[in-house]
């Protein structure tokens, strides 16, 4: 007994040891860079971007618009090829130095999201007058995703008339309808390019972005560089020719009744969550800026991984990025007060987590429900999620230490992004597939995404237009 006890004993230092040890000892590794200081004039891209989003590129007007860049970037267009792919969709060639070279991709989309009707009165400028007031630049498409697609135009234009080529080729490419889909632009473009045979270095598109303060045990800043996205998956729930008749005589359970049960099973019964990949490096990038408790627990994720994680699943923000979520989306039953309606349907939207499958998801629907009568269908239109990006390449270094040149005082990390961009249909053309653009969001300024007064600062907006021409000049060695 007395030996077993000091077996335990020991174990238990041992393990105590361990964790104070590593707690101690692992931090997040930091890069001192000088931040780089390239001139640029700040009145002159500010006006540009604000004349960007004065075309309502909702679902038309895309020729003027092209129009509008032909006139603006003339040094791109002397300089650089282009393609008009399915009427709108752009592609721009840069050639560089050494054909032998992987090109780069970098993305962006050209259209934006409608205002919502009953909401145009509640912009401070309207949606679309691209106001420069307050510091900042105002309307549709300021963050969401001008301000990615003119800052890419404006530090190539800026790196020409600087007299600079780059090494290896880089493609600009625009897609036209992102916010549906992408399937006419971005889906058609990378299309071309399995046809004609290229892979890239890598690709960078929107997605995920810096946040402040959003994270509330993380101190600073944190620029989220995507490395995966979740996939989508949307199932049809049906119940038919069950429960029906006059409302005066009911059977036990309606179809309303199994339907609703199902549901509510689903709900009760989430797809487990982990810890996945990039999330782990990402926690580890948080340790130097966390309290104490979180760092035991972030450096010793081998012993806690599932106590974060159920930590995690406390809140639907950090949820979403350790489980694949379900979300009842639609409910159709009935037709008149007094008669009981011999079907049901709706729908739940999965986003799937890496790891888990669209063929994972259904098996855990049809085991959680484990009812006949209810019918299971799969829409189409889902994809699985996408490959994760090594963290150690070289490619995910440079983009590392781009933004640590000019974001000195962020953390930069990788991270999982929870929405679908352009850049998945890019997953089989590169290896490494990033969505991170440098748009600098508090809590605050999440609603104006697809919401009410969009508008990025000026500040900001000047940052990403020496982001892009750092990352291009990174890139380049
Ligand atoms: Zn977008």
């Amino acid at each position: 007994m007395k030996t077993i006890l000091l077996f335990l004993g020991f174990g238990f230092i041992l393990l105590l040891s361990i964790i104070v040890i590593r707690t101690l000892t692992i931090s997040s590794e930091s890069i001192d860079i000088v931040p780089v200081d390239i001139s640029l004039d700040n009145n002159k891209i500010s006006k540009h971007l604000s004349q960007a989003i004065q075309f309502k590129t909702i679902s038309g007007e895309f020729i003027e618009f092209r129009n509008y860049l032909e006139k603006t970037f003339p040094q791109i267009h002397k300089n650089l090829d282009r393609e008009i792919i399915n009427e709108y969709s752009l592609i721009y060639k840069w050639k560089g130095k050494d054909e032998k070279l992987k090109p780069i991709v970098l993305m962006a989309h050209m259209d934006v999201v409608p205002i919502e009707g009953g909401t145009e009165s509640k912009w401070t400028y309207p949606p679309f007058s691209g106001q420069i007031s307050d510091g900042y630049i105002w309307g549709r498409g300021a963050l969401d995703d001008k301000c990615s697609l003119i800052g890419i135009l404006e530090a190539v234009e800026t790196l020409i008339e600087q007299g600079f080529q780059p090494k290896q080729s880089f493609y600009l490419c625009f897609g036209h309808d992102e916010e549906t889909g992408g399937k006419k632009g971005a889906s058609k473009i990378a299309e071309l390019f399995k046809s004609r045979g290229i892979t890239f270095e890598y690709v960078i598109d929107e997605g995920n972005s810096i946040i402040d303060g959003v994270i509330s045990f993380v101190s600073k800043p944190i620029a989220l560089i995507g490395v995966t996205e979740k996939g989508y998956l949307t199932v049809e729930l049906k119940v038919e020719g069950e429960g029906g008749g006059h409302s005066s005589m009911p059977p036990n359970q309606s179809s309303i009744g199994i339907l609703s049960t199902a549901i509510h099973k689903l709900e009760n019964n989430q797809m487990k969550p982990k810890l996945i990949e990039p999330v782990r490096n990402m926690l580890y990038s948080f340790i130097n800026e966390s309290p104490f408790l979180m760092r035991i627990l972030f450096a010793n994720q081998w012993l806690f991984s599932k106590i974060i994680a159920k930590e995690f699943i406390k809140s639907k923000t950090s949820a979403a990025t350790v489980r694949t979520t379900t979300a009842v989306t639609m409910f159709n039953a009935g037709i008149k007060e007094n008669v009981l309606p011999t079907s049901a349907k709706a729908f739940v939207n999965f986003r799937i987590l890496p790891g888990d499958t669209i063929n994972s998801v259904i098996k855990h629907v049809t085991q959680v429900i484990n009812d006949s009568r209810v019918k299971i269908k799969a829409l189409d239109g889902a994809f699985e999620p996408t490959s994760v990006c090594d963290t150690n390449s070289p490619n995910f270094l440079n983009i590392k230490k781009t933004v640590k040149q000019i974001f000195p005082d962020v953390i930069a990390a990788p991270a999982l992004v929870v929405v679908a961009t352009d850049s998945g249909y890019f997953m089989d053309l590169s290896k490494d597939v990033y969505e991170f653009l440098p748009i600098w969001l508090k809590k605050e300024d999440f609603p104006r995404l697809h919401g009410t007064n969009e508008r990025i600062s000026i500040d900001n907006y000047e940052k990403i237009v020496r982001f892009y021409i750092q990352l291009i000049k990174n890139s380049n060695v």
